[in-house]
C-alpha cells in the first residue's frame, strides 16, 4: 500500500525505474517504485544487454544471477539484411559503441526476471498492481493520483520520476499536446517451437519495406525462435508480420511446430526525431518515457538516464533548486549518444527506421 507522503515516487519498474531507485539508495530520502503490472511482468523486448548495459549493471548491481540469463546467454552482435534475398552482414556491437573497455559480446536475458531483480537490488520498496493516473501541484508538493483494484489512491511527493515506458502516463500528465504529436509504431512478435537455418547467438535484423515499416528481427531464446516486426503506415501490423514469416519460411527454412506466445506493443519516434522530453521542474522523465533509446538499444539509455534522475534529485534536495536543471545537464551525453546511433543506422541502412513511411 502507498504511504501518504514520499520524498521521491518512481513510476515504472523497468531498468530506468530500478536505476533511479538504486541511485537514491541509502541517501536519506524516502522513495518508492510504483508499477501498474503485477511483478514480475513481461516486457516485449529482445532482451539483449548490449555491452554498455552489461557493464552498467555489473558495476552498480553486481553479477547477473542465473535465473536472469537466457539460453544461449552470449550474443555476438547484430546481423543485418537490407534487401530480401540479399546478403546478411555482421554488425558487431562495437559499431555503435566503440569504447575499448567494453566487452565485445552482449548477453541475453529474461526481461521479467532482470527487471524484477534490478528493482529488488535497488533496495526500494515496490508497490505493484498500482497505476499512475494524474498529477497536480499544491505549493511545493506534487499530488499524485493512482488506481489500484478499481480505487483511487492519493499520495504526495517532492520529486517524481516518470520511468513508465513508451506510453508514459507521467509524460502525458505534463503535456497532452506533446503526446498527440508522437508517432507510435506498432510492433508484433510471435514465439515458436520449431526450426530455422539462422545461427543462435545473433540478433538478425531485416530492413526491407516488404516485411517491415520499422525493422524486423529474428533470434533464438530459451529454446524458442522469436520473430518480430514493426508495422507499416496504413496497414495492420499482422499483415506485415505474415509476409515476414512467409519470407523466413521460404528463405531461411522456418518451420513452426508450435506458437507459444503472441505479443504486441508500440514504439515511439522521440529519439529518432530529436524530440526528447526530460521533464519539468521536479518531475523527471527517464528511459523511454523521456525518449531515450539508442535505436533499439533502450536498456542502456534507461539505466543511464534512470541513474541520472536519481542523482539529480539528490543534488536538488541538497541545493534546494529544481531537479530538472541538473538532470538536463546529466542526460546531455546520453541524448547525443541516442542521436549518434540513430544517425549511424540511418547512414548504414539508407533510411531512418522510425520515420520511414
Ligand atoms: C520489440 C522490442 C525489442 C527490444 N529489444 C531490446 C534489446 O534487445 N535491448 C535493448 O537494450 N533494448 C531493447 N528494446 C528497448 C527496451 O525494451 C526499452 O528501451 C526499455 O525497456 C526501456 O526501459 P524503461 O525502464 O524506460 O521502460 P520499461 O522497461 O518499458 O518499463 C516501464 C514500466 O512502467 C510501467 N508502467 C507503465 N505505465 C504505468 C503507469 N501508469 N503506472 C505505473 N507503472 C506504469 C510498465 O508496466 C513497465 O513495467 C526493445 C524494445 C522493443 C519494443
Amino acid at each position: 500500500m502507498l504511504d501518504s507522503r514520499y520524498d521521491v515516487v518512481i513510476v515504472g519498474s523497468g531498468p530506468a525505474g530500478a536505476a533511479a531507485a538504486h541511485a537514491l539508495r541509502g541517501q536519506g530520502l524516502k522513495s518508492v517504485i510504483v508499477e501498474k503490472a503485477t511483478l514480475p511482468r513481461y516486457k516485449m523486448c529482445s532482451g539483449i544487454l548490449f555491452p554498455r548495459a552489461k557493464k552498467l549493471i555489473a558495476d552498480a548491481f553486481g553479477p547477473l544471477p542465473k535465473q536472469v540469463l537466457s539460453e544461449p546467454a552470449c550474443v555476438y552482435g547484430n546481423r543485418a539484411n537490407l534487401t530480401l534475398g540479399g546478403p546478411i552482414a555482421d554488425a558487431p556491437f562495437s559499431i555503435f559503441d566503440a569504447d575499448p573497455s567494453l566487452d565485445k559480446d552482449g548477453v541475453s536475458v529474461k526481461r521479467a526476471e532482470l527487471d524484477h531483480w534490478l528493482c529488488r537490488e535497488s533496495g526500494s520498496p515496490i508497490v505493484d498492481g498500482c497505476s499512475f493516473d494524474d498529477l497536480s501541484r499544491d505549493g511545493e508538493d506534487l499530488v499524485l493520483e493512482f488506481r489500484r483494484d478499481g480505487k483511487t489512491l492519493e499520495t504526495r511527493a517532492r520529486y517524481l520520476v516518470g520511468a513508465d515506458g513508451t506510453r508514459s502516463s507521467v509524460r502525458r500528465s505534463l503535456s497532452r499536446d506533446f503526446e498527440q504529436k508522437l508517432r507510435i509504431i506498432p510492433n508484433y512478435e510471435e514465439w515458436y517451437v520449431g526450426e530455422i537455418d539462422l545461427e543462435p547467438g545473433w540478433l538478425y535484423m531485416f530492413f526491407d519495406e516488404r516485411v517491415t515499416g520499422y525493422f524486423a528481427t529474428v533470434f533464438h531464446k530459451d529454446g524458442h525462435i522469436i520473430a518480430a516486426t514493426g508495422g507499416r503506415k496504413g496497414e495492420p501490423v499482422r499483415d506485415c508480420f505474415g509476409r515476414f514469416t512467409a519470407y523466413l519460411e521460404k528463405q531461411h527454412g522456418l518451420v513452426i511446430e508450435q506458437t507459444v506466445n503472441r505479443t504486441g506493443c508500440g514504439v515511439h519516434d522521440m529519439a529518432a526525431t530529436d524530440n526528447f522530453f526530460p521533464g519539468q521542474q521536479n518531475v523527471l522523465l527517464a528511459g523511454e518515457a523521456g525518449g531515450f533509446n539508442r535505436c533499439g538499444e533502450g536498456i542502456t539509455s534507461a539505466l543511464l538516464t534512470g541513474r541520472a534522475a536519481g542523482e539529480s534529485i539528490l543534488h536538488a534536495a541538497q541545493s534546494g533548486g529544481s531537479a530538472s536543471e541538473p538532470y538536463a545537464a546529466a542526460v546531455a551525453d546520453e541524448t547525443e549518444a541516442c542521436k549518434l546511433v540513430n544517425q549511424t543506422v540511418e547512414s548504414a541502412v539508407g533510411l531512418n527506421p522510425f520515420t520511414r513511411d
